[in-house]
């Protein structure tokens, strides 16, 4: 059998072949009444795979029409056990722990409804009180329960409001059921017969209307992809004029919210010092992006989550079941109360890395919250890293990002590279494992300048000192403010005795030097690898060399030791 389609016409057939053959045989008596409860049998499971009704979120199976009707011919324990297997195996894309769980909540609805039943004993008003007692339980363990469970849960009006609209449509059986009961033979079958028409007429219906809910997804999904490409090439459009960095990517985050099917949608800029600065949104509050943009998390905690076993195409998506410790303030955690495998959870994440032509990651997207609901699919992913890829050229083409990026790493006063940058630098040419000298200096008694002359001559020799060290360095050397008025650079391919002659120099082209106010400065050097193996080994050790050249008498050049 290729499809459920199949199946409910072969299901038909076999029915109608029943039906056919009481016919023929005539009349029909209470001692078939094995043969009665196999067709109920029968129905309960086909009514119960096809005759789904659905109100909204809500859906009703019709199985209730045939094992109601079991449950007043006989009893309680049979039909506790036989709704259970019913639902066990019903014939339809559910998982285990749910058949279960449908199973045993019929079992105890049916079984407590039959007890209910004998207690009043077979009557109108004993029919009506085991209905009630059925549907009570059911609406407990399902309605309210199960749906809480799995998020599907609204609130108790509307969950009422469904309990009356499944009463309405289960008490169709009830005049039936009495009948059943109370007929025989040859009528019994025709009820029964009677009673599977609206299942097979809500099948058919569904049929019908499934087929055409997937056209309309699958038209939907297309019209989709052309409108996402569009605004794709929007982005690009919008790179040949000079729109502001910011409003730039405000418009990117809304593209992802409005088109690209995202509800939340973030973007960060990485900092070449590694901040991380929340630049735009859409889809929060602005006081929610405030409390995140206060709140960013540290480079490494991100990086430390870009691992492999997230990635998805180049991008990563973080499961709430990994159970990364973010704390609240630093993401954004919607409230979506799904359960299902395949649905996006609150503490979901999914990170979209732009990278710049050297590998470095200059730009993240953090979208959330998918409209389909679902968690994102290669696909989803995919159209997202097109778009990062204008998103890229974007960022490129500005040159307010490359004046943002400049500013990061460099000391406004002096323009030269600032304490982290440095540090950037010095951990770079340690792990390129090649020697180097690290010279640190310090204006000697430049207190004295401030106090004598006032700060304003202070930050004139700061800047003066600072042009005469860029002067003094060779393409590949790295020049850097280290804080106040002292001063680092990186001599590169330069041994300890080289490094002297070039401080000695430095040192002396100062002292000769022709400020307004004159100065001096004292050098202290430490080379790699002689001196240490680390980024602050070497820095202690020149900095101890420093120290010494000040306690011996300033104005001159030293080593550590
Ligand atoms: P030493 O020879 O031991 O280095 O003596 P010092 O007076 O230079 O002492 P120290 O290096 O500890 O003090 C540096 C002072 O420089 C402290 C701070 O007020 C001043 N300073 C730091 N940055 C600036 C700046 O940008 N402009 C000005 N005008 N002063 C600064
Ligand atoms: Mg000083």
């Amino acid at each position: 059998m290729k499809d459920k389609r199949d199946f409910l016409i072969f299901s038909i057939l076999i029915l109608n072949l029943f039906y056919i053959l009481l016919l023929i045989n005539g009349s029909v008596s209470r001692k078939d009444d094995l043969l009665i409860f196999f067709i109920l049998l029968a129905a309960s499971y086909v009514s119960h795979s096809f005759g789904i009704i659905r109100f909204g979120k809500f859906s009703v199976s019709l199985s209730f029409f045939f094992l109601f009707p079991m449950l007043v011919l006989f009893g309680p324990i049979i039909t506790s056990i036989m709704a259970y297997l019913i639902v066990l195996f019903q014939y339809a894309n559910v998982d285990i722990p749910r058949r279960i769980y449908g199973g045993v909540q019929y079992a105890i609805a049916y079984s407590t409804a039959g007890f209910a039943l004998n207690y009043l004993g077979i009557s109108v008003w004993g029919i009506i009180l085991a209905f009630f007692v059925f549907k009570i339980i059911n609406f407990i363990l399902v309605d309210l329960f199960l749906y809480y469970y799995y998020g599907r849960y609204k609130d108790l009006k509307t969950s009422l409001k469904y309990l009356s609209l499944e009463s309405g449509v289960f008490s169709l059986a009830l005049p039936m059921t009495y009948f059943i009961y109370f007929s025989s033979g040859y009528i019994t079958y025709f009820i029964i017969y009677t009673l599977l028409f609206p299942i097979f007429l809500t099948y058919l219906l569904s049929v019908e209307s499934n087929a055409r809910i997937e056209l309309e997804r699958e038209r939907d999904a297309l019209s989709k992809n052309v409108n996402q490409l569009k605004r794709v090439l929007e982005v690009s459009e919008m790179l040949k004029s000079n729109v502001p960095l910011v409003d730039l990517m405000m418009k990117v985050a809304s593209i992802i919210q409005k088109d690209l099917g995202w509800e939340y949608a973030l973007v960060s800029l990485v900092k070449p010092d590694g901040s991380i600065d929340r630049i735009a949104y859409a889809g929060i509050s602005e006081k929610d992006f405030q409390r995140l943009r206060q709140n960013p998390p540290t480079l490494s905690f991100v990086k430390s989550l870009m691992r492999d076993e997230f990635k998805i195409s180049h991008s990563y998506f973080i499961p709430e079941e990994a159970n990364v410790s973010l704390p609240d303030e630093m993401v954004y955690v919607g409230k979506y109360n799904v359960k299902d495998i395949d649905s996006w959870k609150d503490r979901d994440l999914l990170w979209v890395p732009i990278y710049d032509k050297s590998g470095r990651m200059i730009a993240y997207i953090s979208p959330d919250k998918p409209a389909s609901g679902k968690r994102p699919k290669i696909e989803d992913v995919t159209i997202l890293e097109i778009f990062a890829n204008q998103v890229l050229i974007a960022l490129e083409n500005s040159s307010e990002f490359e004046t943002l990026q400049e500013k990061a790493i460099r000391d406004q006063q002096t323009g030269l590279y600032n304490h982290t940058e440095f540090y950037n630098r010095l951990d770079k040419f340690v792990k390129s494992n090649g020697k180097f000298a690290l010279l640190m200096m310090d204006i000697d008694d430049f207190k004295l300048i401030n106090d004598s002359y006032g700060h304003q001559m202070g930050d004139l020799i700061i800047e003066y000192l600072a042009d005469k060290i860029k002067n003094s360095i060779r393409h590949g050397d790295i020049a850097a403010r280290y804080g106040g008025d002292e001063f680092s650079v990186i001599l590169n391919d330069i041994d300890k005795t080289t490094a002297r002659t070039i401080a000695e120099r430095l040192r002396i082209s100062v002292a000769q030097g022709n400020p307004p106010v004159k100065i001096t400065i004292s050098i202290g050097i430490a080379a790699y690898p002689v001196d240490s193996l680390s980024s602050n080994g070497i820095v202690a050790s020149a900095d101890r060399a420093l120290y010494l050249a000040k306690m011996r008498g300033k104005n001159q050049v030293s080593f550590s030791n």
